[in-house]
């Protein structure tokens, strides 16, 4: 073999005795180091006398989609030849998280690329910290979602990701004078490496206008939409990586734009104004994420918004299986859509006009190839929280889709009469359309109605959906319901976040459990070990400095890692209770005033999370903590026993800061409110123990780790319940606990707030007069509670036991576990062998 082979082929004019690979996305480190500088110099252009920090993160990221994107082709490829049956999940929100070290992790070159970072004399946790935080969703249902596409990559199964494209995500929460201030999150400002355009691929979306009859070729009677509107949705493909597989698979997201730059009339009558507006009117469409978390936000655009995503993505789902398919009689058997919550539920209608009217499907075969092709997952109890769109709106905006769901309700409502008759209870109930004053169409109804499957997101919040939220329908349809308990990936919530405890845990048992999280039980084995467990409580220890320099670095918040973190961080809302943990905070800084010389546990308490901008009450509550923290972190008496913090900016790189750090997790939501949450998961695998009630995946955390490491406290969701109806009166636990009282009364003193004593009064009221999420109620026992939590802390070594072995025990809230069970039950998909070959830039080897 010469040296002139043409595996290497020299392009260095430099120096002409180096040898390059011809394989310009190979993964040696000699490789990798030359696609970096090569990048730095031939997409940024700059050297290194002049790179930023941030034109190393660009050079980096192309360096590691390059290597992401044959395997993103080969594996489109693959589905397409193999005709193979794919997952596609359908989510207004998809909440990634950075990218770029995450990438890094699942194609197996983070610790190489790594080692090149660091031989520059750069530093990789710098370059990561360069990407800003794609917030395209607003808390756990995004988050799970993201979760979702990585388990399904990394299961090797075919599956695609589509939602909106949104120029501003999730808004930047700074805090001024205690208050949440809310700063636009323009983060496609700089150049997005991750995502690939393809304006080829297109799609037209209508609006508006009116239904017109016609009479078709066989006489039948025919509706058809004539539109008034027309836009574009435009597809940005972002590979979605499977840890340690070849499978790329797409999260395609949609991007609104005018379907014609310029409306040319306007423009040569001299409104060159009036013409670009309207490219700007639709553009709106995918401007920005509405900030609401389990609230709907009643709006025009946000429908025109899930209208959009939705349309285009059946549009897309149906081109492509056209592609190899003469019609789509088959269609269920290779598409299987999932509807995260009811955000994208208008797809029911969406998916019976596309068959009926461009298509020519009969109603009823339409309908058995709808009902097959959806699945829907519903994410919340809280009936104020279901979407109902007002039939005006709905109608102004979809007609023809208006008139679809009141023909689907005529025949639905026929079959439950003769069904049930005489039963007008449930024939109002499971109705699409709610008779008020102003009519509204149940969005949770229509997805019921036009899913195969339908399913709840931990154990109790699918009893509750069968026993409350959705009784008439499990009245109906009880084999349609199933439980699908949430999780979470444990490469970026255990791998990525907190690299010192994953080497540890591989060092032990080796690393298979990255892809079956429930060989982590292997750690039982060594939870006897002393030294493990001083490795283990050491790890924690230099988390919780990391957390600390970090607050220090970015936030000029200061902590000291010698104390307990007590952590809450999740949106603020009221039933996830954050409040309940500020009276513990002012319960116990009472106490510690009356007895200054008691022997009390040192706590930090840390929050985070946003509140929804219009959202008076939890935008109060953060004021609240700030407030408390104001005056306790200054008070001398309690310096070194007591801190309170707020973080400002609660996301899922701060995130990946705080799980790996807390010693206690605060899940406190009042019980049958939270459906599931996934926080609870993520702070539990990274060893921290959990006080919090029965509620959602709390349940289950806890069967799993025992009872006896886990802190419980609190009603059941149906003593709530039954409290309810009995008559609660929360101002009788004021009068008769003489210690909530002062706590009570030192927020309604205006202590907290210079005099003010009106400022805080709204909590107060509520908590006095309907409670309506119990906190009175929780009161004594959360505090109890806490007592026993530092009581534990005291033995350190045990907390460590407990810490190890709730880790070793979370093996079920892997979302492979979750992802795994769908695919089997509920989807019927099959995982897919993606073969690489050697890569060969001049096509495909043959
Ligand atoms: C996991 C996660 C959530 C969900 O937290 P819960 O405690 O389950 O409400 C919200 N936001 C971010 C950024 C997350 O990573």
């Amino acid at each position: 073999m010469s040296t002139l082979s043409p595996k290497v082929k020299n392009t260095n004019v430099n120096n002409p005795n180096i040898q390059i690979e011809d394989d310009r996305t190979g993964m040696s480190k000699e490789t990798l180091k030359r696609a970096f500088l090569d990048h730095l110099f031939y997409i940024q252009g700059v050297d290194r006398s002049k790179a930023s920090l941030r034109d190393y993160y660009v050079a980096l990221s192309y360096t590691v989609r390059d290597r992401l994107l044959h395997r993103f082709l080969k594996t489109i490829e693959t589905y397409k030849k193999e005709e193979v049956k794919i997952v596609s999940y359908f989510s207004a929100e998809f909440l990634m998280g950075r990218q770029l070290g995450n990438n890094m992790v699942n194609l197996g070159l983070y610790n190489t690329m790594k080692e090149i970072i660091e031989e520059m004399d750069l530093d990789m946790d710098d370059i990561i910290e360069q990407e800003p935080d794609p917030g395209l969703g607003n808390g756990g249902l995004g988050r799970l979602a993201a979760c979702f596409l990585d388990s399904l990559a990394s299961l090797s199964m075919p599956a695609i990701g589509y939602g909106i494209r949104y120029e501003f995500g999730i808004f930047h929460q700074t805090i001024q004078d205690g208050w949440q201030v809310e700063i636009p999150d323009n983060w496609l400002r700089f150049e997005n490496p991750w995502e690939i355009s393809r304006p080829n691929e297109a799609v037209e979306i209508k609006l508006g206008g009116h239904t017109e009859k016609t009479h078709d070729d066989n006489g039948n009677l025919k509706s058809f939409w004539v539109a008034d509107r027309t836009i574009l949705a435009i597809p940005y493909d972002t590979p979605v990586p499977g840890y340690k597989t070849n499978v790329v698979n797409p999260l395609r997201l949609w991007k609104a734009e005018a379907s014609e730059s310029f409306n040319f009339e306007a423009f040569n009558a001299g409104h060159y104004d009036r013409a670009v507006e309207e490219k700007m009117g639709a553009e709106t469409i995918s401007k920005v994420l509405y900030p609401n978390d389990n609230t709907p936000a009643g709006r025009k655009l946000r429908l025109e918004q899930q209208y959009f995503f939705v349309s285009a993505s059946l549009q897309d789902l149906i081109r492509i299986h056209l592609r190899n398919h003469d019609n789509l009689d088959q269609f269920p058997e290779k598409v299987a859509v999932q509807l995260n919550d009811t955000h994208p539920a208008v797809a029911v209608a969406e998916l019976m006009r596309l068959l009926v009217d461009k298509h020519d499907y009969t109603w009823d075969k339409a309908w058995e190839i709808t009902t097959k092709t959806l699945a829907y997952t519903n994410h919340t109890l809280m009936p104020e929280a279901l979407e109902r769109w007002p039939v005006t709106i709905f109608g102004e905006l979809l007609p023809r889709h208006l008139e679809i769901i009141y023909e689907l309700n005529y025949r639905f409502l026929e079959n439950v009469r003769t069904w049930f008759p005489n039963d007008d209870e449930l024939v109002s109930n499971i109705s699409l359309i709610e008779e008020r004053s102003e009519k509204l169409i149940r969005m949770a109804n229509l997805a019921c109605l036009g899913s195969h499957a339908i399913n709840g997101v931990a154990a109790l919040h699918t009893e509750l959906l069968k026993q409350d939220t959705l009784k008439y329908f499990a009245r109906l349809w009880p084999e349609k319901f199933y439980n699908k308990t949430n999780g979470v990936t444990p490469r970026r919530w255990i791998l990525l976040s907190n690299p010192r405890l994953s080497s540890l845990i591989t060092e032990k048992i080796g690393d298979g459990w990255l892809k079956n999280l429930d060989e982590m039980r292997k750690l039982e084995e060594f939870v006897d070990d002393a030294e493990f467990r001083k490795q283990w409580h050491e790890i924690k220890q230099a988390n919780k400095r990391d957390l600390a320099a970090y607050l220090l670095k970015y936030r000029n918040i200061e902590i000291d890692p010698n104390t307990m973190f007590d952590i809450q961080v999740k949106r603020i809302h009221e039933y996830k209770r954050q409040h309940l943990m500020v009276l513990e905070i002012i319960n116990l800084y009472n106490r510690m005033k009356h007895d200054p010389n008691g022997d009390y546990v040192p706590r930090t308490f840390l929050f985070g999370g946003k509140a929804a901008p219009g959202y008076f009450m939890a935008k109060l509550i953060i004021k609240l903590v700030n407030a408390v923290a104001d005056v306790v972190n200054n008070d001398p008496d309690v310096r070194g026993r007591l801190k309170v913090v707020f973080m400002p900016n609660f996301n899922v790189s701060l995130g990946q800061r705080v799980y790996p750090a807390a010693d206690l997790s605060e899940q406190i939501s009042t019980a049958g409110k939270e459906a599931s949450g996934t926080g609870n998961m993520k702070f539990a695998m990274n060893g921290a123990l959990t006080i919090g009630t029965l509620d959602g995946a709390n349940i289950e955390i806890r069967e799993e780790a025992g009872a006896e490491n886990f802190f419980l406290f609190g009603l059941t969701a149906q003593e709530v319940y039954d409290r309810k109806a009995q008559g609660y009166s929360p101002s009788d636990y004021y009068h008769n606990n003489g210690n909530l009282k002062g706590v009570i009364d030192r927020i309604s003193s205006g202590y907290f707030s210079h005099g003010n004593c009106e400022l805080f009064q709204p909590i107060v009221d509520q908590l006095m007069n309907d409670d309506p999420y119990m906190l009175m109620a929780d009161y004594q026992a959360y505090v109890d509670c806490q007592d026993a939590v530092s009581q534990a802390y005291l033995d350190q070594d045990n907390w460590t036991r407990m810490a190890i072995l709730n880790a070793a025990r979370m093996g079920k809230f892997s979302s492979d576990r979750t992802i795994a069970e769908y695919c089997e039950q509920i989807w019927n998909v099959e995982p897919v062998e993606i073969k690489i070959e050697e890569y060969n830039p001049n096509g495909a080897n043959n």
